[in-house]
């Protein structure tokens, strides 16, 4: 079927292409299964429908988009799974991102296929890219959230185990995950380099799960865990023993950028709302749109979504060409968290009392957009990273431009 591409768009024609067919997937089996089970962005969904979904999403063959070529995948590159991922949060889909696998599947663990052994590949990863489960990611603790490093959970090892200790909390995708890439300390003397990454399975007794709660979008799919002498087989650690904290770090940067473009769709979903709202209320015998307060509105957060949305582009681009972008990843991560949000609650304003209400898109999108200014490092810790990272550059006398090359 021909691409809709447009002359504007910056992707590539595969990408094109996989956004056309995505979408189509979306809305001729996806959106109905969500109506026929009443299914809306808040609230548990139920295991065995998502499960339904990633199976059927990976028959499509969608599911393993994100893996490089040879294992299946589109072997998008990072412009254009930023584009992938913005048009799919636009659409009206509640479980777009579970088509992706972005709670479950693939997109987190695809850069482990390089260095699990034949055990997990068989018994985990591979299962994972098969849509037969589901894993989480595991590193968020009471005591250790922006200060990742400080986490306490304790793998000792006895012979052929470690045994596990600990407790983990906020863990996305947690309340159905079958196993988790957990990140404990297996050599307390050694700081970051005493932290361990394993496969942990979720289902034993020595495993509690608390999912009893719900963030502020409503949504009920985080969950919390404690570890009691849970005797995880030392066939499950995930590369060397001290590299876990290197492993878990490894992808902070991509995903905070790949986070912008989820940010952007739903900011633009609001944008385009508060555009149709605009052109049909009508009070004092006008349109809203005819009034000049409410053109800057929308004016405005064209430009914030102009601006947002070439940075974010501009990283992915450099990032494509072997640069790396730590410093462009945090500036867009903080820009974009912060002005998605100012969006969402401009066109919340424009909307009116209809806007207020709870289950409007635009109020969902706005709660849904305040999350995004803590997940994934919070806009402080964004602006230490773009700071410290700055001066570094001073302190060596050499400051740079647009980044540094990889190697
Ligand atoms: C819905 C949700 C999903 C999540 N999913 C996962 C997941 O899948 N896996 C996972 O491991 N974790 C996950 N997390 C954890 C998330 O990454 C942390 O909540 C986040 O990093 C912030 O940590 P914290 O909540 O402990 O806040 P804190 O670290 O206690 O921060 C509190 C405040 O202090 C500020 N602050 C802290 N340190 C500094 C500093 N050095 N300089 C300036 N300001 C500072 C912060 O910016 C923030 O404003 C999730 C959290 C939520 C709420």
């Amino acid at each position: 079927m021909a691409s809709n591409r447009r002359a504007d768009f910056e992707g590539s024609d595969k990408a094109a292409q996989l956004i056309d067919d995505v979408r189509r997937f979306l809305t001729e089996e996806i959106v109905p299964l969500e109506k026929a089970h009443g299914i809306g962005y808040e609230g548990l969904h139920p295991t065995e429908l998502l499960r339904n979904v990633w199976k059927r999403s990976a028959e499509a063959g969608f599911y393993t988009l994100a893996l490089p070529e040879r294992l299946g995948g589109a072997g998008l590159n990072t412009v254009d799974t930023c584009l992938l991922k913005e048009a799919i949060t636009a659409t009206e889909s509640v479980l777009a991102h579970h088509v992706l696998g972005e709670f479950s599947g693939p997109p987190r663990v695809g850069h482990l296929f390089e260095i699990a052994t034949e055990h997990q590949l068989e018994n985990y990863l591979l299962p994972v890219a098969r849509a037969e489960k589901a894993v989480c990611f595991a590193l968020t603790e009471i005591e250790a959230g922006s200060d990742a490093a400080a986490i306490s959970t304790r793998a000792e090892r006895e012979g052929d185990y470690f045994r596990l200790n600990g407790q983990k909390r906020y863990i996305t995708g947690g309340a159905y995950a079958d196993f988790a890439i957990l990140f404990a300390v297996t050599d307390p003397q050694k700081g970051p380099k005493g932290v361990s990454a394993f496969f942990v399975d979720l289902d034993g007794p020595e495993v509690e799960r608390n999912f009893d709660y719900e963030s502020i979008s409503g949504q009920r799919y985080h969950a919390d865990f404690t570890f009691t002498d849970c005797m995880v087989p030392a066939a499950n650690l995930l590369g060397e023993e001290g590299q876990g904290f290197k492993l878990a770090m490894s992808r902070i940067t991509l995903n905070r950028l790949l986070h912008c473009s989820v940010m952007l769709g739903f900011a633009r979903r609001a944008f385009d709302s508060a555009c149709r709202h605009a052109t049909t209320r009508r009070q004092f015998k006008r349109a809203l749109a005819d009034f000049q307060a409410i053109q800057h509105k929308l004016a405005w957060m064209e430009t914030q979504l102009y601006a947002a949305r070439g940075m974010m582009l501009h990283a992915a681009h450099l990032r494509d060409q072997g640069v790396d972008i730590r410093r462009q990843a945090a500036m867009c991560k903080y820009f974009i968290a912060e002005n998605a949000f100012l969006v969402a609650d401009q066109a919340m304003q424009v909307h009116g009392g209809v806007g207020i209400i709870k289950g409007h898109p635009v109020e969902w999108i706005f709660r849904m957009l305040r999350m995004y200014r803590i997940v994934t490092g919070t806009s402080e810790i964004q602006l230490n990273t773009i700071a410290k990272d700055v001066l570094k550059e001073y302190a060596n006398d050499a400051p740079a431009v647009a980044g540094r090359k990889v190697g």
